[in-house]
């Protein structure tokens, strides 16, 4: 993957002063802050402003890009990007990003760099993860929509501590080895890796009395019986978000989503085709040959169902509005009935006798015909 140049990217001189960098990117970031601007590819060009302004703002790190380019400043064999040192560039545009621990204003380097920027920590706000789960269903219950009950365990808000993590009397302080922000500089070689701190686990924070239920976690598993709504018309595979039902955000951040995944379990006698059913239906030689009228079972009880004389094996009847219905509303698609011939293995005396008498019937009809 090839990658811009950095002055090109801020759009300055290779000379550029500290102060020509640092305007060049507060134009670029409030351009391009996806907050403000929601055009596609207004992140990539913050995302891409951002890395090339925490390279270019760090003596060091823009004397190393200057001899080697990126590969001067790379996140370490085996690619990954610059390690972006969010702090810094948090409190010198506190204006654009809300400051120092300013709210939500780290949600976006978050969302763009995959962890939190500055001295929030990763403490400040962990969105709850997502759950999964998968419920069987029948082509019945497709047709009138079901409930289901699941029961799972999740971590939840701690009772005891309602998240915070500490037992009473006691606290939480910033990591003195990361000095709170959750990750270390490890330098090696030409990189440098940033990694989650040791000490306080990527927290940022340390806590001096850990709640006893929770562990400090701020987090405790419990069970819960969650009821899920399956609407009608749901197909195999497909996925219901229940938003907000998976574990619980920390810090007011968020909680995770519960997915469930819905099998819908085959039914001997029907195979479905999005809203149409198919079903099979023996018929008789007679039947076949003389009409009739005959019954079908459907998905929710039966249809009546006319067999014009000289029907052939394998031909296909509709039964309208007897499949399933649209996920949304909308009148429900067909039964598709294909009929076959049955022809027997046993038979009694009586009717070999008739099979022959129409065998010799039809040797004759054949004879007259190739006269
Ligand atoms: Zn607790
Ligand atoms: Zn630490």
């Amino acid at each position: 993957m090839s990658q811009r140049d950095y002055y090109e990217v801020l759009g300055v001189g290779r000379d550029a002063s500290d102060s020509e960098i640092k305007s060049a990117y507060r134009k670029l970031a409030l351009k391009y802050h996806p907050d403000r601007n929601k055009d596609e590819g207004a992140a990539e060009k913050f995302k891409e402003a951002t890395e090339a302004y925490s390279v270019l703002s760090d003596a060091d790190k823009r004397a190393r890009y200057d001899r080697f380019g990126h590969a001067g400043v790379a996140g370490g064999p085996g690619g990954g990007g610059v390690p972006v040192d969010f702090s810094d560039i948090f409190s010198q545009f506190s204006d654009i990003f809300g400051g120092r621990g300013g709210g939500n204003g780290g949600g976006i380097f978050e969302t763009l760099f995959g962890f939190g920027g500055g001295d929030r920590g990763r403490n400040a706000g962990r969105p709850g993860r997502s759950l999964r789960a998968a419920v069987e269903i029948s082509l019945a219950e497709v047709l009138q929509g079901t409930e289901r009950v699941l029961a799972l365990r999740r971590n939840e808000t701690c009772s005891s501590c309602h998240g915070n993590g500490t037992a009473p009397g006691g606290k939480r302080e910033t990591c003195s080895t990361c000095g709170g922000q959750g990750s270390v500089h490890q330098q090696q070689g030409f990189f440098a890796v940033r990694t989650a701190c040791p000490r306080c686990q990527g927290e940022g924070t340390l806590i001096t009395k850990p709640c006893g239920t929770c562990r400090g976690s701020g987090l405790e598993l419990k069970e819960r019986e969650i009821e899920v709504h399956i609407p009608a018309g749901i197909e195999d595979g497909a996925q219901i978000r229940l938003s907000g039902q998976g574990e619980s955000g920390r810090n007011g951040a968020p909680n995770g989503d519960l997915f469930v995944e819905v099998h819908v379990l085959e039914q001997s006698g029907f195979h479905r085709e999005g809203r149409d059913l198919y079903t099979e239906v023996p018929l008789t030689w007679p039947q076949a040959v003389l009409g009739d009228k005959i019954i079908v079972a459907t998905l929710d009880g039966e249809a009546r169902m006319s067999v014009p004389a000289g029907t052939p094996s394998g031909k296909l009847f509709r039964i309208a509005g007897q499949g399933l219905p649209r996920l949304h509303g909308g009148p429900r698609g067909d039964l598709l009935v294909r009929v076959y011939v049955e022809v027997p293995k046993k038979i009694t005396r009586e009717q070999k006798s008739l099979v022959k008498k129409l065998r010799a019937l039809e040797e004759k009809n054949l004879k007259k015909a190739n006269k």
